[in-house]
């Protein structure tokens, strides 16, 4: 007889609760995990091959425990006079963050969040055992510096996450309002900048208040603007004395050489791969100013993707373009879905589908 999670010794905690669980479908035009569609330059490819070709002549050996020159350049490409011993990165930013909550939570602390936000922060909580605490946001999603305040003050948590911009709302997070979480915190405060490349260049990045901030900390990602999803590399900038606290929890070597060796040699073309979220920043504005003449409700968006309202049957639009090869997400919120800002050709694709299916074609 098949065996069930409920037959298993689980963590009692662990139980009825459920995994990350975003479709991964073969689909002509998939457009639901907020992915760069844009495949990587060819002369970055290559590059990126020939350094894996040297490394792999070494991966006998434990990798460089310390990943120095990745860090090295992790640094330069933030900028900001932040050094190398500010940097921690690992296998994605989704490991940076369980690795946050290894060292600085656990059972008996917490964390609050604000829903809706990016699903992976209330699981990684809980995976660690850390009670997850749920904040308000103003209307249209914001959090004021009052509100986020108000809200500490009631919950007194350990941990405070905020997610800059948004996932999956696309909202924007003001520097006053990280800066108000600070203040009103005695714990650790995550800014999540997984978006941050998609931002208007013009706009400050949480890393500008590090100075003199040691429980502020700011993840990002090259999954997004470096289309490097596949590869698994996310990372964090922090005061020195928080990376010693992540080389507690940390699986030694737990970032093969393999990845270290790919992700530098991504990042020595960091133009080049930057270049694509110009194009996908134009065709996010463009869905925005497209589903605003179809009758939908978008959010603003300082992302490379669009959540937006008016959708009267979410599970009927999402099947009915799935059915045209299209995927987006149906996250449960009534009355909208989101879609992540492809190619020129995947976005006109989904357009065209979308008005077909409002009209009724
Ligand atoms: N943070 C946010 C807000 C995200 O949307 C995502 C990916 N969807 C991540 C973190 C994790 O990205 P990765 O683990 O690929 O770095």
């Amino acid at each position: 007889m098949a065996i069930s999670l409920d037959d298993l010794p689980i963590r009692d905690d662990l139980r009825g609760q459920s995994p990350y669980g975003a479709p991964q479908k073969k689909v002509p035009v998939a457009l639901n995990v907020n992915e760069n569609t844009h495949p990587i330059p060819e002369d970055v490819a290559r590059d990126i091959v020939e350094s894996l070709a040297a490394a792999v002549l070494d991966v006998n050996r434990y990798p460089d425990r310390e990943f120095t020159p990745l860090r090295e350049a992790l640094a330069r490409y933030i900028g900001h006079g932040v050094q190398a011993d500010q940097i921690w990165a690992a296998n994605g930013s989704n490991e940076v963050i369980q690795q946050i909550l290894q060292a600085f939570g656990g059972p008996g602390r917490s964390v609050l969040g604000f829903p809706p936000t990016y699903s992976m922060h209330s699981i990684i909580t809980r995976g660690t055992g850390t009670e997850w605490l749920e904040g308000r946001r103003d209307a249209g999603f914001d959090i004021s510096p009052d509100t986020v305040r108000a809200e500490i003050e009631r919950t007194d948590p350990d941990i405070v996450f905020l997610c800059a911009p948004n996932n999956p709302t696309g909202t924007p997070l003001e520097l006053d309002t990280i800066e108000a979480a600070y203040e009103a915190s005695r714990g650790i405060v995550l800014v999540d900048e997984a978006y941050f490349e998609f931002m208007p260049a013009d706009r400050p990045s949480a890393v500008t208040l590090l100075d003199g901030r040691p429980r502020l900390l700011v993840s990002r990602t090259m999954s997004k603007a470096f289309a490097f999803a596949g590869a698994r590399v996310g990372y964090l900038a922090a005061d020195p004395a928080v990376i010693d606290a992540l080389r507690l929890v940390r699986l030694p070597y737990h970032l093969s050489s393999l990845t270290q060796a790919a992700a530098v040699a991504a990042l020595r073309h960091a133009d080049e791969m930057l270049a694509m979220v110009d194009d996908i920043k134009a065709q996010r504005d463009r869905i925005v100013h497209e589903l605003t003449e179809l009758g939908y409700k978008p959010w603003p968006t300082w992302s490379n993707f669009v959540l937006f309202g008016g959708v009267d049957d979410p599970h009927a639009v999402f099947e009915a373009l799935l059915a045209r090869g299209i995927i987006v997400r149906d996250l449960s919120i009534p009355g909208h879905l989101r879609v992540s800002a492809g190619t020129e050709a995947e976005t006109t694709a989904f357009l065209n589908a979308l008005r077909d299916i409002r009209l009724g074609a």
